[in-house]
């Protein structure tokens, strides 16, 4: 039994308990779930020829898989080990060898490979220069590509460039150091991939309770009356959560789940890290509330609507904490049980039993994701779940929190760190005022407007009015909706520069002009170390790690003030730094939330920024102090007869990465269209059929998956599902794409030939 380390954190019951036990079958032999001890035996193999320098980043490193955060193999929730598929899959990304530079040579046969064939290329040397009407690319020194990249942005005007960074890895100190530089260049046209995940929780989370980030940690899942996960499935995405799950139900916690898609993962799982539970599964989801695709706002302002009527409140919280209460209520009061009925799916007394789960209980945490977040009103989505959060002040105290889950390593810190259009370092908003201070701090004028967003970016691509991309890793064809649009962007771009230590599919598409390739060096390479933040806020420290080093690789952060230097040599004094400690010490001075970060040395040193709660006694970050309730009106989501819903960002993969071409959770295939079986029985159609989803964005091909979806809607795998997505469609404060469609299905030609 792991030990409990946290002070807030409720007391687990010891011994086993068979009640949890999703299997009497010794390691769920028969059972669908990842095999996590083949997993291990095939990292070994993938890394052999560097097996040293895979166990001293396993061992030392923080981990570049998800935003959950692990330094070395130990987290600061639970004791024992902490190690995932995700993090052994990504190792070969950080020791394999470098690629042979004539391989790019021409690029008319790479086209067709996959993502992962282009990735099993090996690492990205040198930079490399294509022209339009080049076969491929040849290589070039570093002087002759960023004196390129230096005199296109001369050329241009400040409007016409862009900076997008991925968080494949991506530590704090590159996106510090990027946003300083692109704002020195006179825009603040840098984004990250916070854009395209949870930016509608940041911005609802800033206006609803003064914070735009997780208000609790980890620790506080464990002996919570109920643990809500909204949107969001991190046994797939975040896979170390089932031993905090497990534990959580071992301290009396009740686990709900509100989806389309009752998660295979969720709802029971083998954590190999736990004796019992590696042996015999754990029963994970205790209740499980299957809604319709964008149904959430309804089935959380039913639950909310249920609250008011039976007078659940914490008065004295909300009295004393809060506003705008009464016209939340009478937002709610208007909207009809049975509005909120079509809207969710969900009958009236499902709506009514989750209101009354959290109407009775004194402690929740609230966690959600892509689920949430990626609509055209996700930050409504987000609005309406710290609606029932303030409802009996689940927030800023023990055992409960607002959690908005992250995926991915870098993404954190990449908004925090102002590598972002829309705010300056500390998240703080992009105006007049705030440039000001930035511009007597940094010694440079630091542009007022806010720049463009990533779906902007290619917008602005798209109609000829980008001179430059700038994608510091990422894959736009994958990770954007409609790739067709995507291909058409890139290719009008007269210069694009892809920075990634890896071959990536959008390297490939065909130059507007001119296309550079720059070699990255991986976080664990970079000198004097790197740091991470985590979901919980916490900022961790990874040390550089002995091993192989890759031809010209550079740590990025060196190559945005080269360039950055290269355009505004006058500024040269002002856009240096002697290593990542000197950036870490800037960023103290800068972001005074990320006080510490200066004092972090050796793997597991550590400083959660706003420590174990924001929002802490209730005190809110507004300007009035107080938490604020919304009204949050009803989407138009309505599925016209004939049609399904589909939502497409799921996977078996890390970003856009496929990792697996089948699903260790579910089963399923990658051109798996998940149907509920009533639905198919409707349809004349069995499971494995091929079918076709079309509508008026294009047509994507796949077989029909039985699984527990909610009838009426379908799910398919991302990035597959690009092609039906609809670019323009995207939230109006934060632009977030909106990863769902609408379908018409089609039984597929090739399939009514063989009948
Ligand atoms: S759960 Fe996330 S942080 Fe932990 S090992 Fe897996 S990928 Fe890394």
């Amino acid at each position: 039994m792991a030990k409990i380390t946290r002070p807030h954190m409720a007391r687990v019951k010891k011994g086993w308990d068979r009640s949890l036990w999703a299997s009497k079958k010794p390691f769920g032999i028969g059972e669908q779930h990842p095999n996590n001890f083949a997993e291990i035996t095939r990292a070994i193999r993938e890394n052999k020829d560097e097996a040293g320098f895979a166990w001293r980043i396993l061992s030392q490193g923080v981990c570049d898989g998800c935003a959950l955060g692990v330094a070395g193999l130990h987290d600061w929730t639970m004791d024992g080990p902490h190690l995932c598929n995700i993090r052994l899959r990504l190792l070969r990304l950080n020791t394999m060898p470098a690629l042979n530079p004539s391989v790019l040579a021409d690029v008319s046969e790479l086209r067709s490979r996959t993502s992962t064939e282009l990735r099993e290329l090996g690492r990205l040397p040198y930079p490399m220069i294509r022209h339009k009407g080049d076969p491929g690319f040849r290589r070039i020194g570093w002087d002759e590509a960023l004196d390129q990249i230096a005199t296109r942005i001369r050329a241009s005007t400040p409007d016409r460039i862009g900076f997008y960074l991925t968080s494949r890895g991506t530590p704090n100190e590159t996106y510090y150091v990027a946003q300083k530089a692109v704002r020195a260049l006179g825009t603040n046209s840098v984004d990250n991939a916070a854009r395209i995940c949870h930016s509608p929780s940041s911005v609802a989370l800033k206006q609803t309770i003064g914070v735009g980030a997780t208000t609790c940690s980890y620790g506080d899942w464990i002996g919570t009356d109920l643990l809500v996960f909204i949107g969001a499935n991190p046994a797939n995405n975040q896979p170390v959560t089932t031993k905090y799950m497990y534990y959580a139900k071992k301290a009396g916690t009740k686990i709900i789940t509100i989806n389309t898609y009752r998660e295979p993962g969720m709802e029971r799982y083998w954590v190999p890290s736990v004796a019992e539970s590696a042996l015999f599964g754990t029963k994970i989801t205790d209740e499980s509330f299957l809604i319709n695709t964008g149904g959430d706002v309804a089935f959380l302002n039913g639950a909310l609507k249920h609250i008011f009527e039976n007078d659940l409140l914490d008065h004295d919280f909300i009295a004393q904490h809060t506003t705008g209460l009464d016209e939340a209520r009478a937002n709610v009061e208007v909207q009809t049980w049975a509005e909120l009925e079509a809207h969710s799916g969900v009958p009236e007394v499902e709506m009514r039993r989750f209101g009354q789960m959290l109407g009775s209980a004194n402690t929740a945490v609230l966690v959600w994701s892509m689920g949430i977040t990626q609509h055209s009103f996700g930050e409504d989505g987000v609005r309406a779940i710290v609606n029932l959060g303030l409802t009996r002040g689940f927030v800023g105290r023990d055992r409960c929190g607002l959690m908005p889950i992250r995926g991915h390593s870098g993404v954190q810190g990449g908004a925090e760190m102002g590598a972002y259009t829309t705010a300056f370092p500390g998240g703080v908003p992009v105006n007049e005022a705030n440039a000001a201070q930035l511009s007597s701090l940094w010694g440079f004028p630091v542009p007022s407007a806010p720049g463009l967003t990533t779906p902007d970016m290619l917008d602005a691509a798209h109609a000829r009015n980008l001179d430059l991309l700038f994608s510091a890793g990422g894959n736009f064809l994958e990770a954007m909706p409609n790739p067709s649009f995507v291909d058409e962007a890139l290719s009008r771009t007269p210069l694009r520069v892809h920075q990634d230590i890896v071959v990536s599919s959008q390297m490939l598409v065909d130059p507007g002009e001119t296309v550079i390739l720059l070699p990255a060096a991986t976080r664990y390479e970079m000198p004097g170390g790197i740091t991470q933040t985590s979901t919980e806020r916490r900022i961790m420290f990874s040390p550089e790690i002995e091993g192989r080093r890759i031809g010209e690789a550079r740590p990025e952060w060196e190559v945005y003030l080269d360039l950055a230097r290269r355009v505004k040599p006058e500024l040269a004094d002002r856009l240096t730094f002697t290593g990542t400690q000197a950036i870490r010490e800037e960023i103290a001075r800068v972001v005074p939330m990320y006080d510490g970060i200066q004092h972090l040395r050796k793997t597991g040193d550590q400083v959660q920024y706003g420590g174990d709660h924001l929002c802490a006694d209730w005190n809110f970050d507004t300007k009035d102090g107080r938490a604020h309730f919304s009204e949050v009106r009803l989407p138009e989501i309505g599925v016209p007869e004939g049609m399904f819903a589909v939502s497409t960002r799921r996977g078996k993969q890390f970003n856009s990465m496929v990792h697996e071409k089948k699903d260790a959770i579910t089963g399923a295939g990658r051109d798996a269209i998940m149907m509920n079986p009533a639905d198919a029985k409707t349809l004349g159609l069995h499971d494995g059929d091929q079918i076709v989803l079309r509508n008026e964005m294009g047509e994507y091909h796949g077989r029909v998956f039985f699984a527990p979806v909610k009838p009426r809607n379908l799910q398919v795998h991302w990035p597959e599902g690009n092609v039906i997505l609809d670019h323009a469609r995207r939230s109006p404060e934060s632009h977030v794409p909106d990863y769902n469609a609408l379908v018409r299905i089609e039984q597929d030609a090739a399939s009514r030939a063989a009948d």
